[in-house]
């Protein structure tokens, strides 16, 4: 019996100064992480535990990528993010334990259909329409751990332009919640395995895109990513 089974592509990133690819199983995403974004978005961030929201795997784009303005939207945002890439797994991950579960990290943007986001909020529906959806994920080449030790135990800055005018500017140890607190209560939710990306979440300043843009993100010591709206 021949059931013509297609086959499916993992997805995957590049990896800095190497032909190996990361390939990547799950994208989380942690909302509302800078106290400045989440009070632009109307929530108050000293009342909140860190909460997720996930984008397909498939939805990765590479740095250097033109893409299309998406469907069903006409407010589509920036939001420029460090990217923690988890290289061993695991659940109920302790909190000093946390730092040796990531393989390294890149420069993502989690692009947003803000629009739908919003409509989907305010009749109190799930996110994915306004996240989840195709080419939603772009991030640079992974850079690991060895490389770039941990950026958000440091004072970096992380800051996105559009057509060169600058539009979210700010420091990663102003994570409310960072990459070692986010591992160990995430873990706590969903088991943690090789080629999970966590989109660390964005400081203030989110604003939209239009076709023609340019996006230059920059975070110290991971590196820039461009990607263009056809
Ligand atoms: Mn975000």
């Amino acid at each position: 019996m021949d059931y013509n089974i297609p086959q499916v592509e993992q997805a995957s990133i590049s990896i800095h100064n190497s032909s190996e690819r990361f390939p990547i199983r799950r994208i989380y995403c942690v909302g509302r992480n800078y106290r400045a974004h989440a009070i632009e978005m109307g929530a108050d961030p000293d009342r909140e535990d860190p909460f997720f929201f996930m984008k397909p795997a498939d939805a990765i784009v590479e740095n250097g990528a033109t893409i299309s303005y998406p469907k069903m939207t006409s407010n589509f945002h920036h939001e420029i993010e460090l990217v923690a890439a988890i290289g061993k797994g695991g659940i109920n991950i302790s909190l000093n334990d946390a730092l040796n579960h990531v393989w390294g990290y890149g420069v993502g943007i989690d692009l947003t259909r803000r629009d739908l986001q919003n409509q989907a909020k305010k009749a109190g529906r799930p996110w994915d329409m306004g996240k989840g959806f195709d080419k939603s994920a772009p991030c640079t080449a992974l850079r690991s751990v060895d490389d770039v030790g941990h950026p958000d135990t440091g004072t970096g800055s992380i800051w996105i332009k559009v057509n060169d005018e600058i539009k979210q500017e700010s420091t990663l140890d102003l994570h409310i919640w960072n990459t070692a607190e986010t591992i160990n209560y995430l873990s706590g939710f969903c088991e943690l395995m090789p080629g999970d990306l966590i989109y660390m979440g964005t400081p203030d300043g989110v604003g939209p895109v239009v076709s023609g843009d340019t996006m230059k993100g920059h975070i110290d010591g991971v590196g820039d990513i461009v990607i263009n709206i056809a």
